[in-house]
């Protein structure tokens, strides 16, 4: 886009949100529990930090990691237990236990008597403090899963989706050796779609890719995680990538480059997606344009009352809209599913990729996601400390 349209467009972005917003996100809420819920009870706030064990040594464009810290958040209401977590990956989040922990205890939910007012309980948690929305997620997450219990009815169906309508996941590969890469292919074989990062160098990409096309002649997604240099070469790899039953490309280039990602969108063969562009709703009319899609993740935009806003702008932006996660338990990846039917992508694997899961939750069946009819995000806790 060049940058007098950009202008032009961002003079309109702020109407964009503004009807996204007044669509409201929430809109209808059958009671099907007929369980009478009170509005003037306390809500008791608990924090756990967890580590979520990696099955494979996972790395990407420019990091590798065998454990992930993760926080969880329990929300205690009337009797009732609402469940939220937060993945923190060192590349993506910057923080720690230490400081989410901090973040947290600056959190006073006892000045709020009823966990329907989400609007008033996120503006405020979102207004603490700029940044931490791994922890904003886990308390929004574990609202809407207390809202939905206390109302008897899963988040999905409360949004007013289909759940039949939830995509193929893709199942993702990181940057490995040769050998590895056949396996992980290999342990792929349950999915529909193969998600391959790439993003080191022109040569080693496309010997990755080999690698995959090897073992599986299965769609695939790729993604580069900024990790291209100039737009000339990210096109041409594109190209070549299009003619390798690839489906899409998330983030070729690095996350501030837009005139250069613009020249690339509007030449690809592929469908272009923002990641690491893309972190809350008001990235999004920045966007238009530049990326064809965007791929929203709940630990970047605080969580599900946000991303709702998010995929209202981006359709009337005619924007794609890709659910992620990071590597998180079956609570925030089940979270994050509540939102796949209304999704062009989903790539929810990050609690198929640890050894040590802390939740029963949304099922992958023959690929596709499987919403299950559980009250709230549909999750239940295991009794395991490991
Ligand atoms: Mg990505």
């Amino acid at each position: 886009m060049s940058n007098i349209f950009r202008r032009d467009f961002l003079k309109t972005s702020a109407a964009v949100i503004a009807a996204a917003a007044a669509g409201g996100p929430l809109a209808g809420c059958a009671k099907k529990s007929g369980r009478t819920v009170r509005k003037d009870g306390k809500m008791v706030m608990k924090v756990t930090p967890i580590e979520l064990k990696m099955r494979h040594t996972f790395t990407i464009s420019g990091f590798s990691r065998d454990v992930t810290p993760s926080i969880l958040v329990s929300i205690t209401y009337d009797g009732v237990t609402g469940y939220g977590e937060g993945g923190l990956p060192p590349y993506m989040i910057g923080q720690t236990h230490e400081t989410v922990q901090k973040f947290l205890s600056k959190v006073d939910m006892s000045q709020f008597s009823d966990p329907f007012r989400l609007d008033d309980i996120l503006t405020y948690v979102d207004r603490i403090e700029e940044g931490f929305t791994c922890a904003k997620s886990a308390i929004d997450i574990a609202l809407h899963d207390l809202i939905g219990k206390l109302l008897g009815v899963p988040i999905w169906q409360w949004f007013g989706y289909t759940a039949s309508k939830s995509p193929n996941t893709s199942y993702t590969i990181g940057i490995d050796t040769e050998e590895v890469v056949r396996q992980k292919t290999k342990e792929a074989a349950p999915y529909n779609l193969v998600k391959v990062k790439l993003g080191i160098d022109e040569v080693t990409d496309k010997k990755l890719i080999e690698t995959v096309r090897s073992v599986t002649g299965k769609p695939l997604l790729v993604d580069a995680n900024q990790g291209w240099k100039t737009k000339e070469s990210a096109l041409d790899m594109i190209h070549w990538l299009s003619e390798c039953g690839v489906l899409m490309i998330e983030q070729p280039m690095p996350k501030t480059v837009f005139d250069d990602m613009a020249w690339i969108t509007e030449r690809s063969p592929l469908p272009t997606f923002a990641d690491e562009s893309c972190q809350r709703l008001r990235d999004v009319p920045r966007l238009h344009g530049v990326f064809n899609g965007i791929n929203i993740k709940l630990i970047k935009c605080s969580g599900l009352y946000e991303a709702r806003k998010m995929i209202a702008a981006a359709e009337a932006l005619g924007m794609k809209t890709m659910v992620g996660c990071t590597t998180e338990t079956s609570c925030a990846v089940s979270a994050a599913a509540q939102l796949s039917p209304q999704m062009d992508f989903a790539d929810l694997d990050g609690n198929l990729l640890i050894a040590n899961d802390r939740f029963d939750g949304m099922k992958i069946v023959d690929g596709k996601i499987t919403l299950n009819d559980r009250p709230g995000i549909g999750v239940v806790p295991l009794k395991t400390e490991n």
